[in-house]
């Protein structure tokens, strides 16, 4: 676990969808002041109080990786099988910029013998990073409302096993 904090990040009060508010994903939610962060911080719902995105749990991304500067928030799913690169829709193509694809390119090769995914969302869409250095369009695979699993599940010896460094 990291000393992080959010500060003025805020990014997944954006991407991800609170379903106690019945926000949706990639809508900043109403309670959310820019640079100033959650509006209703002390009584926010528990789905928010429990989110922590990777960047915030693990110090080995530095602060390129921080949400509001990189353009995604990343966050496990699946248990911790998966690792969700959910782009803010307005830069669909934040994940390219150096040092991002490659090393998520490289999380996709190295976790794949272990059965690791690396996703990346852009709204409803879904593709799928390739050991080989490709990635499949898994296309459309979200309903028009999601929320989000808020969890800090991660793989077991969580953090410091995947992403691989
Ligand atoms: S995206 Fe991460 S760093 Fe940004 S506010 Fe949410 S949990 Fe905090
Ligand atoms: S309630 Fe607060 S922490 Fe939760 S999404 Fe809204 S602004 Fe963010």
């Amino acid at each position: 676990m990291s000393d992080r904090e959010c500060g003025a990040c805020g990014q997944c009060c954006k991407l991800i969808g609170v379903r106690e508010l019945e926000k949706a994903p990639h809508v900043w939610c109403r309670y959310y002041k820019r640079d100033k962060g959650c509006g209703i911080y002390e009584v926010r719902p528990q789905g928010c109080a429990e989110f922590a995105c990777d960047w915030l749990l693990d110090e080995r991304l530095d602060d390129a990786w921080r949400p509001d500067r990189s353009g995604f928030v990343l966050h496990a799913g699946q248990g911790g099988r998966v690792i969700n690169v959910e782009l803010d829709p307005t830069q669909p193509t934040a994940w390219r910029r150096a040092p991002f694809e490659a090393t998520l390119r490289g999380w996709a090769a190295a976790g794949a013998a272990d059965g690791l995914e690396v996703l990346i969302w852009v709204g409803r869409r879904c593709w799928r990073l390739t050991p080989s250095g490709g990635e499949i369009d898994l296309g459309v695979v979200r309903p028009a409302v999601e929320f989000t699993s808020h969890s800090r599940l991660r793989r077991a010896g969580s953090g410091r096993d995947w992403p691989p460094t």
